[in-house]
């Protein structure tokens, strides 16, 4: 038995300043064939999963390229072009092989290209004929198209958000695809449209209880895999929305009904999924309140939209000049994406003190540069944090400290939301001494931070990314969704 494996991944945000090149993948994960490390990537954990149990189960893995980058704005069409034809030459190179099994994200969109999943797979299918197995992990955060489903066999997303998962459900699709390969397993896929979107928190309730069930419904009377595509509302396609995917075990009634059941269900939750937030000067006086009731641990104040997982720059400034105005100290802050910044601080050196100009470069929305004295605390070329057994490069990086306060910046080349709080120890910061972490992300930072904070504080301060999916000047998806449609599936009239 041979099968082929590769990982072509990003999440685009099609409101994003920030383009996504070539540069953009090989500063984030860029593996050639062979080369993926034995740790797992967020989207390629299918690689070393598959390779780990080839040589267990003595069956021959053949591994192309895999690829990240960091979610930003449109893929170059040259770039997208690229790395899709170097992985299909790369299978037809393979050939004959009894299966595909790829590590996408679901939510890329390039120049020229609303779909380059859909696309891509269906440049597999035509390669590998009808008979071969074409299997794919996806995000939650992704879309799902009519392309991607004529090309695959089957598919699973995370189910959760944080996506503490990715592992797991790599190690998932990976057995369903040997189970159909080698024991008769016939996938089918079903999928039903919620006709909504919204952000769904499994931290919380209710997708707490939600994702629950539906593990407990997975692996029993021929229901194989459910998935909840959460979809991406900062991806202006056609297809964006949420939708919910049942394979099956050779039975299309049973997941159809299932998918629908399931998706009315999650329907009628949509005004309960997401968490509370409050706008900048409320959360802050919330932090002050929590900090004064609790002082053993940080407060950990999310700065919710201004996250660079969902494509934006990163380089907002908002909550952090409101902290400095308002005289907080104490701080911790991870982190605010600014090479100029940081090569400013390189070149200073450790224990320099400069004028230094900090984030709000990339545009206009996340606020204004804002402008210190600092103190340079740390410089390092690599900076690194966890998430789960993954590592995440911060590229060159460099810690400062506004002269006269207690307020520790994490100034970043290479961007990415703020996962654990090792991305504080990593570069010297006593993060648990700190009254106030104040991290970039929408909920992924929930696993590693909430066993270090006395609370967390959902702060929606204002920045690039389109927030209000009923306001939100989408060209390309479709408007006849909630929350812009009040009640699409004409449920409550
Ligand atoms: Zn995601």
């Amino acid at each position: 038995m041979r099968i082929f494996t590769a990982s072509l991944a990003t999440e685009t945000n099609t409101f994003s300043p920030v383009p996504t090149d070539m540069h953009a993948f090989r500063a984030a994960f860029y593996a050639e064939p062979g080369e993926h490390p034995d740790t797992p990537t967020l989207c390629s954990s299918v690689v070393p999963i598959l390779r780990r149990r080839g040589r267990a189960e003595d069956f021959t893995v053949i591994e192309g390229t895999s690829c990240w980058a960091e979610p930003a704005g449109l893929i170059q069409r040259r770039t997208y072009e690229t790395l899709r034809d170097r992985i299909l030459d790369e299978l037809k190179a393979a050939l004959p092989v009894d299966g595909v099994v790829l590590g996408l994200h679901g939510a890329m969109v390039a120049q020229g290209y609303d779909d380059p999943e859909g696309d891509f797979l269906s440049k597999v299918r035509a390669i590998v004929g009808p008979d071969v197995l074409i299997a794919a992990e996806f995000d939650p955060h992704s879309h799902l198209t009519a392309l991607r489903l004529a090309s695959l066999d089957l598919m699973a997303t995370f189910l959760e958000f944080p996506h503490t998962d990715f592992e797991q459900r790599g190690e998932h699709v990976v057995d369903l695809a040997l189970r159909a390969l080698r024991e008769g397993f016939k996938p089918v896929i079903s999928t039903f449209d919620c006709r909504m979107i919204t952000i769904y928190p499994t931290s919380r309730e209710p997708m707490r209880s939600f994702v629950d069930r539906l593990k407990t419904l997975e692996g029993k009377d021929g229901i194989a895999s459910i998935s909840v595509i959460h979809g991406f509302m900062a991806g202006d396609v056609p297809d964006m929305g949420t939708r919910i995917v049942v394979v099956t075990d050779d039975a299309r009634e049973k997941g159809d009904a299932l998918a629908s059941a399931l998706g009315h269900e999650l329907y009628r939750m949509r005004r309960q999924t997401a968490m509370p937030m409050l706008d900048t000067e409320a959360g802050l006086d919330r932090a002050l309140e929590l900090r004064a009731a609790r002082p053993d641990k940080p407060v950990v104040i999310a700065d919710v939209w201004d996250n660079p997982g969902g494509g934006v720059a990163g380089d907002a400034t908002h909550i952090l000049r409101r902290m400095i105005e308002r005289g907080l100290d104490d701080i911790a802050v991870a982190t605010i994406w600014d090479p100029v910044a940081v090569s400013f601080c390189h070149a200073a050196g450790e224990g320099a003190e400069l004028d230094l100009r900090i984030g709000g470069k990339s545009g206009p929305q996340g606020g204004e540069p804002l402008d210190l004295r600092v103190r340079v605390e740390r410089v390092v070329d690599a900076g690194w944090q966890s998430f789960r057994n993954s590592r995440v490069t911060l590229g060159s990086a460099a810690v400062v400290r506004p002269v006269g306060t207690a307020i520790d910046i994490v100034l970043i080349t290479s961007r990415t939301q703020t996962y654990e709080p090792d991305i504080f120890s990593n570069l010297g910061i006593d993060f648990s001494a700190k009254a106030m972490l104040l991290v970039k992300s929408t909920n992924h930072f929930h696993a590693g931070f909430q066993p270090v904070a006395s609370e967390i504080v959902y702060i929606a301060a204002p920045t690039s990314y389109p927030t209000d999916p009923a306001t939100t000047p989408y060209r390309k998806a479709s408007l006849e969704l909630w929350p812009r449609v009040a009640d699409p599936l004409g449920l409550e009239s």
